[in-house]
């Protein structure tokens, strides 16, 4: 059947309970594919990267990367899960033209890490328990590239391309026991889990998990039971959302979606579902395969994975601080609110500014140089800030060309916009464009002597009392001096020269 209204989101939780479990899928930066040693750079030549064993040729075997399983493991230690004491790979068997061998190698019933949890942060400040199902060890499959057609999609297309360089990186696949109560917030959840787990990720330096490159996605299920009931719906699958946004709107729209359908009296099928950045809506993709339709069976080619204990209890000790606690610690060093905190955070620039106070600024500078005139660069051009033509280390000379007064604000925006055109250093630009506050006093008094001279219409009014009216004389001063004035000194110069006193 298909659903021309949604029922509102209000009334959709009014009667039902969502349920949710989200696998989210990393590529790891290991240097090499999972199996044979083929390269996993990015942006190669379509093809050039592959060899008999990621393109299946009969007779090649695969051999297991070590970093890989270390990277999978550390994933498992730091979700708090418990680590396998022997596992196996296991083929998924299935026919997808991207797929050269005809199966995934994958883990199935025996998956390398399981059972643990990750605490998320809400915006209201309140943790949410997400608990882990497991963590297992896979492989990417190629890719496909549809011609021909208006959508990109394979329907309308003339023909297809296939690349295989991606065919045989490592993936980590996570997912989530059934979230239940979490209620109205279950979207909010999924995004926060999405975003924590991302943190996480990147802290571990198992991969740079961006997500709008692929290296992190999302599948949401979703189902619902009516208020009351503890017996799980049907549940849909909405693949591959590729952003934090996505992943709480896919949440919010299959929550209306699964409550219109019940509501009507229809039943729920379970199905893969498409999600679409346009309008936030999800639309049917396959009938789901149910795992026996994959014939599983232990990869006889692979050996066991049976990591040593001691070297589990090794890689515990290398786990960094959780993003969450660190992101806590951090709020309160820089004395910000949850709420800057999330916007630093939503800019991608916590590490950023904690690069800019270690290179010697402090921290309201950095996050006040990073957070304005670089966020709006950023913003304007498209670009993500640690895109930026930039460092952390010429942020704190700036920073520190202001402390020391060589700079004002106004002229360190212009040494900003010089070193991101490439103009070199700070310093350089300083030189280059002859951008230094004007000091001399000497130099300061003739412009303030020809300021008074040139208004003396203000100058009187200020002599009587006007004081307010300085500012009038001020800028003057500084249009002289291109902008390149300390104003400070100048009013005080100015007041001076008058013989009128602030107070
Ligand atoms: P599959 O490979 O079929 O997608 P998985 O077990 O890998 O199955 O993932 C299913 C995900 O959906 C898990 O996160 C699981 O917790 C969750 N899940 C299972 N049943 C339901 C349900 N009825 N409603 C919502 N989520 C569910
Ligand atoms: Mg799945
Ligand atoms: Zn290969």
């Amino acid at each position: 059947m298909t659903v021309t209204e949604l029922v509102s989101y209000e009334a959709a939780l009014a009667g039902y309970d969502p349920v949710m479990g989200l696998e989210v899928h990393v590529e790891l930066g290991t240097k090499t594919k999972m199996f044979c040693g083929c390269s996993t750079e990015l942006g190669a030549e379509p093809n050039s990267q592959t060899c008999p064993t990621c393109l299946g040729l009969p007779g090649s075997l695969p051999v297991v990367n070590a970093i890989g399983i270390e990277s999978a493991i550390k994933i498992g230690l730091a979700l708090n899960c418990e680590i396998a004491e022997w596992c196996r790979f296991a083929r998924k068997n299935y026919f997808y033209p991207d797929m050269p061998k005809n199966f995934q190698t994958s883990q199935y019933d025996e998956p390398i890490a399981f059972n643990g949890h990750l605490d998320v942060q809400l915006e209201d400040g309140e943790i949410f328990r997400v608990e882990i199902e497991r963590a297992h060890m896979e492989e990417d499959t190629g890719k496909s590239t549809h011609v021909g057609g208006a959508t990109g999609r394979i329907h309308g297309a003339s023909h297809s391309l296939l690349d295989y360089n991606r065919a045989g990186i490592p993936l980590i696949e996570i997912v989530t026991k059934p979230i239940t109560g979490a209620g109205e917030r279950a979207p909010e959840v999924a995004k926060a889990y999405v975003a924590e787990l991302r943190e996480l990720i990147k802290a571990l330096g198992v991969s740079e998990a961006r997500m709008e490159m692929g290296q992190m996605r999302c599948d949401v299920n979703l189902s619902l039971m009516p208020k009351g009931s503890t017996t799980f719906g049907t549940r849909s699958e909405t693949k591959n959302v590729n952003s934090l946004r996505s992943v709480e709107r896919a949440a919010r729209f299959e929550i209306q979606r699964h409550a219109a359908v019940l509501e009507s009296g229809g039943t729920i099928v379970q199905e893969t579902r498409h999600f679409h950045e346009e309008d936030g809506s999800t639309t049917a993709g396959r009938i789901k395969d149910n795992a026996e339709d994959y014939r599983y069976f232990p990869e006889p080619d692979l050996v066991p994975v049976a990591p040593a204990r001691e070297w589990v209890e090794e890689l515990r000790t290398t786990l960094p601080e959780l993003p969450r606690l660190r992101r806590n610690r951090l709020r309160e060093e820089w004395g910000v609110s949850e709420h800057d905190m999330q916007s630093i955070l939503n800019a991608g620039a916590v590490e950023l500014i904690v690069a800019t106070i270690g290179a010697g600024a402090p921290s309201d500078q950095a996050r006040k140089w990073w957070m304005g005139e670089l966020a709006r660069n950023a913003n304007e051009s498209g670009r993500a800030l640690d895109e930026l033509p930039i460092t952390p280390e010429q942020v704190a000379r700036v920073a520190a060309l202001v402390a020391s007064g060589d700079l004002n604000d106004k002229l360190a925006r212009q040494v900003i916009e010089g070193v991101l055109a490439g103009e070199g250093d700070p310093d350089t630009v300083v030189d280059k464009r002859g951008l230094k506050v004007v000091s001399d006093e000497g130099a300061l008094g003739t412009a303030v002597d020809e300021a008074i001279a040139g208004n003396a219409g203000i100058a009187d009014k200020i002599r009587g009392g006007k004081v307010a009216a300085v500012g009038a004389l001020v800028g003057a001063v500084m249009k002289a001096t291109r902008g390149q004035a300390d104003a400070a000194r100048v009013k005080e110069l100015i007041l001076e020269k008058l013989g009128v006193s602030e107070g």
